[in-house]
């Protein structure tokens, strides 16, 4: 029976024609990618799924160019952006799959069974995938919403946060959104002399009424029921198509559509959670659903790269294990479950007696 054999895909394998992957893995950050390119390595297909248009996680997005000076063997440190790259070059070499600007949405179980395991159905933002194990790697971090339409620009112009002080003074803005950091951050604009024009969705905004009273007071001009549909450079301006084709000129588009939030994906998935809203595991880092494991951030209390790409292999070869020797997991499983009962009778003798002194 196959167990730790390092057997690379062939470069010319269809994945297209798969009717089904292996092993599909939720995030492309140290965890994600340590998990993948332990399956890939060892034959399973795998495809890795990614909210964001880069790998990396928080070390490529948080902290790129900091150096990190914690990973063993690079003495001299690294930053975060060369450590992503590197990491995610040697998943694409084990031929790692990816689809990115694309978000899990929830896991089905089906009734389709390949070797007496039923298949898993990943629905994302895009698409769905058939899988035999699912290893949710996506971290706990809230993620700005990023706007297609204006993210494509690749431009510094498009903010994601809250201006900062004198950031914005008396430039022409359209702040995308209509929560409440929407509109603050039109209240800040105006009161550095700027010009705003909010883009609402909806039929009218969100946010606190009197929040929308100071933008309006100060000159916001609010677009309810209007989109950004696309947008383009003009010299060094950002021309912006909205709805019904008006078009808008800005010097800056601020971003504020909300986030990707791990625990409304946790409790749509129906996983177990613990008291701080991360997800539980067992000792082989598979959640309350038989065959979907979680590693790294998701669930751990020590938050580091090293920690979570230990975890990352480790769940990549359990699930390794069930797909290519079920019988060796099942039985060392049976055999923890003895222990943890014998473990449960004996602390409950034990409070008895107590119990019985008293
Ligand atoms: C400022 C800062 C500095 C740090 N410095 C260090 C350091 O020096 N050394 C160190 O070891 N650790 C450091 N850490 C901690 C370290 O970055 C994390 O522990 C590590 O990134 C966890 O990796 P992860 O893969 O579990 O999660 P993440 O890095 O959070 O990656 C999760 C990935 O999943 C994606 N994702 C999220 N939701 C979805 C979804 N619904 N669908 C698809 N994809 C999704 C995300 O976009 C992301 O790419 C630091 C953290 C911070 C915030």
């Amino acid at each position: 029976m196959a167990d730790f054999k390092v057997t690379e895909l062939d470069a010319d394998f269809d994945f297209d024609s798969l009717d089904y992957w292996d092993v599909v893995i939720i995030g492309a950050g140290p965890a994600g990618l340590a998990a993948s390119l332990t399956t890939a390595h060892r034959g399973l297909t795998t495809l890795v799924v990614e909210a964001k248009d880069k790998p990396g996680g928080q070390p490529q997005f948080l902290y790129s160019d900091k150096k990190i000076v914690d990973i063993p063997g690079f003495p001299d440190g690294i930053t975060g952006e060369e450590l992503s790259e590197r990491t995610f070059r040697q998943a694409t070499n084990a031929l790692v799959q990816f689809r990115f600007n694309e978000e899990l949405v929830t896991i089905e179980d089906t009734e389709q069974l390949e070797k007496d395991d039923p298949l898993k159905r990943v629905i994302t933002s895009q698409g769905s995938y058939l899988c035999r194990k699912v290893i949710m790697a996506c971290g706990l971090l809230h993620y700005p919403r990023r706007l297609a339409a204006l993210d494509q620009l690749n431009s510094k112009k498009v903010h994601y946060k809250i201006p900062k002080i004198g950031d914005y003074e008396g430039n022409q803005v359209i702040v995308v959104g209509g929560g409440d950091s929407a509109l603050d951050a039109a209240v800040m604009v105006l009161q550095r002399a700027g010009v705003v024009d909010l883009i609402v969705r909806g039929e009218a905004t969100s946010g606190k009424a009197d929040t929308l009273a100071r933008v309006v007071q100060q000159g916001g001009r609010v677009h309810t029921n209007t989109e950004v549909i696309s947008a383009e450079f003009a010299g060094d301006r950002i021309a912006a198509t909205l709805t019904g084709d008006a078009q808008i000129e800005c010097d800056h588009a601020i971003v504020q559509i909300g986030f990707l939030s791990a625990k409304e994906t946790f409790e749509r998935l129906n996983l177990k959670l613990n008291d701080d809203g991360s997800i539980a595991i067992d000792p082989y880092y598979e959640t309350s659903r038989r065959g979907i494991f979680a590693v790294g951030d998701v669930h751990g209390d020590i938050k580091l790269i090293a920690v979570a790409w230990a975890e990352g292999i480790q769940a990549a070869i359990y699930a390794f294990k069930e797909i290519t020797s079920p019988y060796w997991l099942n039985e060392k499983r049976l055999h923890d479950h003895k222990i943890a009962l014998i473990g449960e009778k004996m602390s409950h003798a034990a409070s008895q007696t107590l119990k019985g002194k008293n």
